[in-house]
This record gives C-alpha cells, structure tokens and sequence, in this order.
C-alpha cells in the first residue's frame, strides 16, 4: 500500500521516521528531524522539509550522509551489498550491465574524483525524468563534474542527493508526475527539430523561420488542436495561437504563452516550458469538459531570441503593434532577408497589423519560464515568483585605432584597439558589481582580420547592460560610455556604438504576482520572490497589459542557453499545478464579480 500524506501526518514520531526509512541513505536522523516540520501540506512539503534538514546540518553531517552512498558501478555494487534502493537505481540506468571498457572508465572516474573530493560521486540516475539517464550521459557528466570547485561539488552532491530522495518519496508514495511527465515528452519531441548544420552536430538550433523552425510550428499546432483548443492558427508572423473558449461568448482572455525559437546550441526548456504547461492545463479542462469564465490564449511565439534576424521579441512584439517594418529588409548570414523568409514561409505580410491586440479583450499575461540562472537551485527551492524583469540596453561597438607592426612599434606609441576594448572591460565588471544586482557583459570581442604579428587596429564589441530598474540601467550605461569616452581620448583611439536594443525594466503587476504567490502557498512549497535577469516575451507585453510570471528551477546550476540546461519532470508537475491554481482563483474571482 503506498504511503499517504495523512498517514504520515497521523503517526506518531518514531512510526513517521520508520515510514520514511531509506528515503536518505543510511541516515534516519534526516526523517527524524523533518517530522517536526509536520503536518505536511503536500508531497512537495515533505520532499522540502527533509532537504532542509540535510541543507541545515553540520558540514560534517552532510559529509557523512555523502559518504554513506555507495560508488557509481562500485565495488559494493559488483558484490551486491548494495541497498535495495541504490540496486534498483544502479541496475535501471543499465550500470549493472557495463562493457569491460565502461567499467575501467568508471572505476577511474571513482578513483580521480575520491582523490580529487574526498567522497564518492553522487547522481541521481534515475535522471529528471526518473526513468533514467543514458550509461553516456552519467559517464560525461562524471567527467564534467570533476572539474568543479570542491565547494560547489559538495553542495552539487547533496542537490543529487535530494533528486535521489525526491524519485524515491514518489515510489513511497505512489506518485508520479504525470502531466509533468507529458509536458517534458512534448518538449523532448519537440527538440528533434534543429536546423540544418546543427543536427548533424547533435544541436538544438531552432532559428526563425527555417525548416525546423516551421516544423516545430506545425507540431505545436497539432498538439494544440489533439488539447482540445477551439482555434488553432499560425498567424502572420508566425505565432501559434491556440484559444480555449470562454464559458459564455463575449468572456475576456487570459493570455499566457512563450517562445518556441532557440538559440544556436540552446537548450530544450527555454521558452517551450512556458508554452506547453498552459496546454497541459487546457487538455485537462477539456478532459473534464470544463468552461472558466474566461477563455484561455495560449500564444507560442515564434521569435524571441534574435538570432537569425536582429528582431528579438518578433512574436510578442507583433502583439502589441511592435513589428518595425525595417525588419523586413534585414537579411541573414546567407543574404535572405526577412521578407522573403516569410514569403517563403506562407506568411501574410500584410496581415502583421492585424495582430495587435486590445487590452480590453484580456484579463493579464502570465508566463511560466524556466528560471536560466543558478538560484533556485542553489536554495533547493523548485518555483519563484517573478518581481520585475531586469531593463536592458545593447551596443554594437566599434574601436578603432592603428594597425602597425608588432616588432617595431614601441609600447607607448600604440594605438591598439583591442587593448582598449579590455581596459573597458575590466571597468564594465568592476562598475556592475558595485550595484550588487546589474550586470554588464562584453559577449563579443573581434579582431577583424588580427594576425599574431599586428597590433590590433581594429576590434569589434558587444555591450549588454541590464538592471531591475530603468534608472538603475540609465546610471549603468551612462558610466560605462563615458568610460569608454575617456578611454578612447586617452589612448588615441575613436570609437562607434550603436545601441542595437533597449527594454524597460517590467515590474510585475502586483495582483498577479500575488495570484502566483498564492499557488506557491497552496502547493506546500516555500514562497521565493525574484527578479528576472533576463528578458521574456513578458516584458513585451508589460507595454500593454499586466503581466507576472513564475520560474522553474534548473539543473547544472540552472545554466541555460546551452545543451546542460534542463529541470525535472517533478518541478514541471509544480509548475502545472502552480497555473492551474491560478486559474482557479482567476475562476473564482470572476464568478464574483
Ligand atoms: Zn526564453
């Protein structure tokens, strides 16, 4: 008989610690402790709960609960003096069954990473899927992970440690994430679509407009129609909208959605996540032939990213009336301009006016966005509620001085370009910090046709300066210029910069973001308000309507814009949960008006 909450809450202390006994390894104090925090509102609590014991106890103590995990494919493994638990993990992610020559590169991977660390790797190999990594990916992922500083690692065992006791709570008590489970298959299919180049490489690259590009498009039209949306439609830059009908005709929407677009080698959740648990929601309604009171948009927006054409936030921008008709003529690395991409592609140019849409007709915007960043999943803590999206503000920079002869040109008379760009950069970190929540990024630095024997006459760069705040960024960029002012007229050098983007900071419409908290309450797991260091389809929409969203943990620290970036099946089922509650309140809020 699986476990229950209620039961758990019922027993008594001892009785609870022996429920839950191997949830931890070999360390019942965990159990023993986390009862105290009881009574558990929900699975989510308790799965918290016991992390904050192990994330609150002595250095030592978690030590020892590291050590008390058997090696990957180790010696107790091959003796079989394993737990029950681990047996089950190892033999499912197939370690039971290694080549001669995977368990030689295992067994030396345990050796270099004790020696390294002083404890035995820790991964959670059921994966964030729970049905288990690939025996190649442990095996990279061992290999990447012994390159991380020894703090870090600690903290990321513990992290596989509580993924370990997460997969192991749903096996207790009989859960499973089953719409969480949907929503990362829907964004697996989906990522076998990557454009031409990038395949062949094993690469997610999705760019506006091309084949994949398209492809995705249709899939996600189809799995619009197969939830039970009432309209689906590929709109005239390419959206896809999906409307769930209000319960009676002439009932306002709420709109919610993300983006579909990638960047080049990006990762499968960024922006998908966002489109995909509104579906699963919708499917569910539908599934219970329900009707809100108001109907439900669901917008995937087909460009985002900006990385084919510098048009980022093409999809929302069409929404708000945004799209510069100068995008059209730009062109891409291999000369097709916009225009003929969409011509290409079907697309009514002459219909993108029409898909502004009127404020009136709409509740607010919401978005679910995997988070991109390392906090979530350094504090254990699987959704945060999102305060303002940082404004922004791009450059496209160039320095220029003189080429001249490597040998013969004596120090204190060059003008070299790129040696000024670094000077600069060195500034731009320094001058971020100071705010303690800017950031500013040189991400690219080019000198076009260097040779090792020339001093650098020219040097192209990027700037990207963003703050939670439009007066915090103005007081960024405005000190970072006049830096590179003073640096130019010092070194003899001039300089061009364009500024290629500019977003205001969107603070998070108050009752939205309170409709989100109120979720995070609801499903037992601790509040966490944050900003966003990153900018969403959202911010767009910030223009005309109100807008909060909600962030997702991320794995590998939560990187993101990369092929690491990923999160769990569980926290996805959270997200799900998160939104359907707003709809719920959302439902309620309307019926007594
Ligand atoms: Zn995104």
């Amino acid at each position: 008989m699986p476990l229950t909450i209620d039961q758990l809450n019922a027993a008594d202390p001892a009785q609870g610690t022996q429920l839950l006994d191997g949830i931890y390894e070999h360390s019942p104090w965990i159990a023993e402790q986390a009862m105290a925090a009881r009574p558990f509102k929900s699975l989510a609590h308790l799965k918290h709960a016991m992390a904050k014991v192990v994330n609150t106890a002595s250095q030592q103590a978690q030590l020892d609960l590291i050590r008390a995990h058997p090696e990957l494919a180790g010696k107790a493994m091959v003796s079989k003096t394993l737990t029950a638990e681990s047996t089950n993990e190892q033999s499912k992610a197939g370690l039971t069954q290694c080549t001669p020559e995977e368990f030689t590169r295992i067994q030396q991977l345990n050796t270099d990473y004790n020696a390294r660390f002083g404890f035995p790797f820790i991964l959670a190999v059921r994966g964030p899927r729970g049905t288990g990594l690939a025996k190649q990916e442990i095996i990279d992922t061992f290999a990447r992970r012994l390159d991380n500083h020894p703090d870090f690692e600690r903290a990321e065992a513990l992290r596989n440690i509580h993924r370990i006791a997460e997969i192991r709570l749903n096996d207790k008590f009989a859960f499973e994430p089953t719409l969480g489970n949907d929503v990362w298959d829907w964004q697996e299919r989906l990522s076998q679509h990557t454009d031409k180049g990038y395949e062949e490489l094993g690469q997610l690259t999705v760019t506006y407009l091309t084949d994949a590009h398209r492809a995705c498009a249709q899939r996600i039209s189809h799995w619009m129609r197969d939830c039970g949306f009432d309209e689906v439609e590929i709109d005239a830059v390419g959206n896809v909208v999906g409307r769930y009908k209000p319960a009676n005709e002439g009932g306002k929407y709420l709109l919610t959605g993300s983006h579909y677009d990638t960047v080049r080698n990006g990762g499968k959740y960024d922006g998908r996540l966002g489109i995909f648990v509104p579906m699963a929601c919708v499917r569910e309604l539908q599934r219970q032939n329900r009707r809100l009171p108001f109907g439900i948009e669901v917008v995937a927006f087909a460009e985002e990213e900006g990385q084919r054409y510098k048009a980022t936030f093409l999809g929302s921008g069409a929404l708000i009336g945004d799209f510069k008709q100068a995008w059209l003529d730009q062109q891409d690395a291999d000369g097709i301009t916009m225009r003929e991409a969409m011509q290409h592609a079907g697309l009514c140019i002459d219909d993108i006016p029409k898909l502004q849409r009127n404020a009136a007709d709409y509740l607010g915007f919401i978005e679910v966005h995997i988070e991109q960043g390392p906090v979530l999943n350094e504090l254990d803590i699987p959704l945060g509620v999102v305060t303002s999206i940082n404004g922004s503000q791009r450059y496209i920079c160039e320095m220029i001085g003189m080429a001249s002869h490597a040998g013969t040109t004596p120090m204190d008379r060059r003008r070299d370009a790129a040696v000024g760009v670094a000077e600069l950069a060195l500034y731009v970190e320094h001058r971020a910090t100071q705010d303690g929540d800017s950031v500013a990024t040189i991400g690219q630095l080019h000198v076009p046709n260097g040779s090792i024997n020339v001093v650098p006459g020219r040097c192209l760069f990027s700037l990207d300066m963003r703050a939670p705040t439009n007066a915090q960024r103005d007081a960024l960029v405005k000190d970072i210029l006049a830096k590179l002012d003073e640096i130019a007229k010092r070194r003899g050098l001039h300089y061009k910069a364009e500024m290629s983007m500019s977003a205001d900071a969107a603070p998070s419409a108050p009752e939205w973001q309170k409709r989100w908290e109120n979720a995070v309450n609801a499903l037992g797991v601790p509040l966490f308000r944050m900003p966003s260091g990153a900018g969403h389809d959202a911010m767009k929409i910030h223009e005309i309507m109100p807008q909060a969203m909600l962030f997702t943990r991320g794995l590998n620290s939560g990187i993101s814009h990369n092929p690491l970036e990923s999160t769990t099946s569980d926290d996805m089922q959270l997200s799900i949960d998160a939104f359907s509650h707003v709809l719920a309140q959302l439902a309620a809020e309307e019926q007594k008006a």
